[in-house]
């Protein structure tokens, strides 16, 4: 009986057949519309002129709304309800059946619809999402992003969330391509490893060569039997990594041969050169605590060249060393503008 009373209430509101006291604007979508995106009354002439219904033609074809509904006062959160609360002002109880006042409905109302409005256009934000990563890991055929140093930045964020081999691949191999420094070139590779991102054929082998060169035959012998063990290497590849590996092999049994008196020479040496270079023989070797020594004794010692690259040989070896705050002091130590960028990936990397 009172589900039946109260029917015919609410159909007496639909009527517009009760005073209700409540001032509803009528089409209030159309000043929102307007406040928003500004005037479009062209638009809308052109759509009438084509024969093409608009919300608002829609809205005035239904006459009279109900303003209950309008206000968003009418709840059918649970199963006691629907409760078709009064308007305020109007003699209409503005209560429900729970407690729920008119305020609490109206916004738990609007909060429930947003959220579900939103939730049903996610997969829009998701494909746009989606896109950008395919667009800045260079997959997405027809979009390019042409500004590099944004490419750059966005990937650092990116790191920071999602520190995915992938996206560190895609932000050093930018590095690694713009770097003709040989220091640098190694410090990426290192990182390259470190992260995951160390895959190509084309990457085993140059690293290994740079670091061959650079005064780290070890390991860069220990690079190319690692790259060898995973077999990646076939045609062409194959025989430049098996030449680059012999190489590094025959340099890597000279760089042994210094191994059996290097900690006498470290703590007999007063030159900051000898022990930046008894440093780099150690790391070579994978001792990373005693790199770390040697290259400390070596900044502290006047007279050493480059401090930069002893930082940056600090800094690694420590982070390989399991000492992060340690690592991220002595790559703060690096000078060099561009040093300092690699440096950086390094404290993003220990972060
Ligand atoms: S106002 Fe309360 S009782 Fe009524 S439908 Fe909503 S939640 Fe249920």
């Amino acid at each position: 009986m009172l589900k039946l009373a109260r029917y015919i209430v609410f159909g007496l509101l639909l009527a517009g057949s009760v005073s209700v006291g409540a001032d509803v604007p009528r089409d209030p979508y159309r000043h929102f519309f307007q406040d928003s995106f500004g005037d479009f009354s062209e638009e809308l002439a052109r759509a009438k002129a084509e024969g093409v219904d608009t919300i608002w033609d829609r809205y005035a074809a239904l006459g009279t709304q109900c303003k209950v509904g309008e206000l968003g006062i009418c709840c059918t959160v649970c199963h006691l309800g629907p409760c078709n609360l009064g308007l305020p002002g109007s003699k209409r109880p503005q209560v429900g059946v729970c407690g729920a006042t008119i305020h609490t409905v109206a916004s738990r109302r609007l909060a429930r619809d947003m959220a579900a409005g939103s939730a049903a256009h996610s997969d829009h934000g998701r494909s746009v999402a989606n896109l950008l990563l395919q667009a800045a890991r260079g997959e997405a055929p027809g979009y390019e992003i042409k500004d590099e140093a944004g490419t750059t930045k966005s990937l650092e964020l990116l790191l920071k969330h999602y520190p995915s081999p992938d996206t560190w691949d895609r932000l050093l191999d930018g590095y690694i391509k713009e770097t003709n420094h040989d220091h640098e070139l190694i410090a990426l590779y290192r990182l390259s490893e470190d992260v995951g991102s160390l895959r190509e054929p084309r990457q085993y082998i140059d690293m290994a060569q740079a670091l061959v060169v650079g005064g780290y035959a070890i390991e860069g012998q220990r690079i190319m039997e690692k790259g060898m063990s995973k077999d990646i290497f076939s045609g062409e590849d194959l025989t430049r990594a098996q030449r680059t590996l012999d190489s590094a092999k025959r340099r890597a049994d000279e760089e042994r041969k210094k191994l059996g008196g290097a900690d006498a020479a470290l703590a007999a040496t007063k030159s900051g050169e000898d022990a930046y270079t008894l440093g780099k023989l150690y790391f070579s070797d994978g001792k990373y605590a005693k790199s770390a020594a040697a290259m400390r004794k070596a900044i502290a010692t006047p007279g050493l060249e480059d401090v930069d690259d002893a930082h940056m040989q600090l800094g690694i070896a420590l982070a390989r060393d399991g000492k992060k705050a340690d690592a991220i002091k002595a790559f703060d130590g690096i000078k060099d503008p561009k040093f300092a960028e690699v440096a950086r990936l390094w404290k993003l990397r220990l972060r």
